[in-house]
């Protein structure tokens, strides 16, 4: 067991976790006793993951930056992530949109069916309050420039959601560090390399417990599902999500294979641990810290990459959640005979951009942005919540695939910035791995 990769383990987890949970929802107690005494674990888990994001962040982004040498590097990585970052998300946008088109799941459902989800779920209290949240994200043309400089660093760092301020602090704080008399950021640059290496260490024990961890998560999940039956009335409209969020990771592969010629193993052999995370965690940002070491210390991408690449990613970079959203808009329109103009796909495709964009690296957070998208394009407010009814029993599982590929994203476009930089290592050959996972 000791000799078994690390993904190995964690797919043990998750599979004895899975079946665990559907054979205790044969009991009448087995809810209850797997919330109460089995996914504890697994919140603890995400805790310590999320309570190590922001320390992460900001030491390995300050020395990535410091690390530079001169501020003409960072531009460099700068313009090339956000270019690769746009035209992802852009990609994945209009391959749902063509696959929702082509494939058209809203159109076999029926009305029975749509009644059913309706009584089931529009007045569901997580639905009532995703659209109140959607609703008071809807702002300015510029409140994301605002939102971004936080007023106190210490309010900054003690808030998770409030990734970006943290990240705009690090870069100006890095940059500073560039621009002052090198004697002097010499300490503050030693100082800012033991913590890293302590935060990545840090990193390292929490994955020893992996693979239980998943165990509790998937557990807690499948004893938490909606009836099966429910969930197949949705399949259609899953598959579709699911067969984009496929196509675009083919279209990762793709990409790596040809620009820098790794074979599609070795990326996925080297960024499964964090897939797995993402799958059982559905948070971009809980999984940031193993995605960082992943990438950094088994895919050879130089810290000076990832440490700017990544954290920027987890945040505004999610394919998948783009995908979701242009599915699941046009599934809903479908499904409730709102006819869509050119002009509303259009819409569709810019709204989801940014709504993916503006989403948190949160569970759900996709489908509070979904509500956005829905308005942009004069969705009738009273038919909201029943919109967001028929998609809301498959949500969750949709989350954890579209998280996978968020990450995987984020992973790729490294990589490639990486290798154009001449800052890809190999990967026999990487100084100092800081893992031994
Ligand atoms: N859960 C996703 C993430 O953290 C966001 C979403 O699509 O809901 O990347």
């Amino acid at each position: 067991m000791k000799k078994l990769p690390l993904h190995w383990k964690i797919v043990i987890g998750m599979v004895l976790g899975i079946l665990f949970g559907i054979v205790v929802s044969n009991f009448s107690w087995g809810r209850e006793f797997v919330s109460d005494w089995i996914a504890p674990f697994g919140t603890i888990f995400i805790r310590l993951l999320k309570l190590i994001a922001i320390p992460l962040i900001f030491t390995s982004l300050v020395k990535g930056i410091s690390d530079l040498k001169e501020i003409s590097k960072f531009r460099n990585i700068g313009v090339r992530t956000i270019i690769l970052y746009i035209s992802t998300t852009v990609i994945a946008i209009v391959v749902g949109f063509l696959l929702v088109n082509t494939l058209k799941p809203g159109v076999g459902i029926s009305q029975e069916t749509i009644d059913l989800l309706t009584a089931t779920y529009a007045g569901d209290a997580s639905i009532t309050s995703n659209i109140e949240k959607a609703e008071q994200q809807d702002s300015g043309p510029l409140t994301f420039l605002i939102d971004l400089v936080p007023e106190n660093i210490f309010i900054a760092f003690g808030n998770n959601s409030l990734m970006l301020q943290v990240i705009f602090f690090s870069i100006i704080f890095g940059i500073s560090m560039l621009l002052i008399d090198p004697g002097s950021a010499q300490p503050v640059a030693k100082l800012i390399t033991g913590l890293n290496e302590i935060v990545l260490k840090m990193v390292d024990l929490f994955m020893q417990i992996a693979p239980f961890a998943v165990f509790a998560l998937l557990a807690q999940i499948v004893v938490s599902s909606d009836n099966i039956e429910i969930l197949q009335r949705l399949l259609f409209y899953g598959a579709t999500v699911v067969l984009g969020l496929i196509l675009i990771l083919c279209f990762y592969l793709l990409v790596v294979y040809f620009y820098t010629g790794k074979s599609p193993r070795w990326f996925i052999q080297g960024i499964a641990p964090a897939q797995l995370l993402a799958f059982s965690t559905s948070s971009s940002a809980a999984t940031l810290p193993v995605t960082m070491e992943r990438v950094t210390d088994h895919l050879g991408v130089d810290n000076e990459v990832s440490s700017f690449v990544l954290p920027v990613g987890a945040t505004v970079n999610m394919d998948g959640t783009s995908l979701y959203q242009a599915v699941a808009a046009v599934f809903i329109a479908q499904a409730l005979h709102f006819p869509l103009d050119f002009l509303d796909q259009l819409t569709i495709i810019l709204t989801a951009l940014l709504a993916s964009i503006g989403a948190a690296a949160v569970p759900g957070a996709g489908m509070i942005m979904l509500v956005i998208v829905l308005e942009s394009i004069g969705f009738p407010a009273d038919k909201l919540a029943i919109g967001l009814a028929l998609i809301f029993a498959i949500d969750r599982p949709l989350d954890m695939c579209r998280t996978v590929i968020n990450i995987t994203g984020d992973a790729m476009v490294s990589v490639v910035v990486a290798k154009s930089l001449g800052k890809l290592h190999p990967t026999n050959q990487i100084l100092n791995p800081k893992s031994q996972t």
